[in-house]
């Protein structure tokens, strides 16, 4: 993929970034394994508000909301029949990498019917993906974030 960089000036236009990413994820087809997403940048670079446009772009019709607490949500992608679940992993709170594999971490990116996105994936850095599709979003000022797709 060619690197990618963009100011959003609003959440719906860093939203709709989101949404055409995985639209393109859908057209393209299954891959060998899961496609997976790592999102990088601070608290409020935009990251979760990127994903409530990707889960649109997927069809996912509930509000993605960021699962911090709980680490992951699985939420079914409707209507593909070459994509089955798309999962939400915020690895925030994320002491050891050995907490992530205990959920399944390794099947579930390995099963090329899941779409897989990583809030925080530094956290897990040597259990990520060769394949890994980067996003970097950086703070700009109150309304605007820098969004880097690799
Ligand atoms: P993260 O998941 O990276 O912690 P969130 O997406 O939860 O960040 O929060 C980003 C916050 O910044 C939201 O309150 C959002 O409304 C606000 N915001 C303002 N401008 C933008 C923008 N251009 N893109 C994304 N979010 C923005
Ligand atoms: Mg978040």
């Amino acid at each position: 993929m060619k690197h990618n960089k963009v100011v959003t000036n609003n959440p719906n236009q860093t939203k709709k970034l989101g949404e055409n990413l995985a639209k393109k994820i859908l057209k393209n087809g299954p891959a060998r394994k899961a496609a997976v997403l790592g999102l990088f940048g601070n608290l409020g670079s935009g990251k979760t508000t990127f994903l409530q446009g990707f889960g649109k772009g997927l069809g996912i019709k509930e509000k993605i909301l960021s699962p911090t607490f709980i680490i992951f949500r699985k939420i079914k992608i409707p209507n593909q029949k070459n994509f089955s679940y798309f999962y939400h992993f915020d690895c925030y709170r994320i002491k050891k990498q050995k907490e992530i594999l205990e959920l399944n971490f390794k099947k579930i990116i390995s099963d090329p019917k899941n779409i897989v996105a990583v809030e925080w994936p530094e956290k897990i850095s040597g259990i990520l993906p060769e394949s890994l599709i980067r996003l970097k979003f950086r703070f700009v000022d109150k309304n605007s974030r820098e969004v880097i797709i690799e």
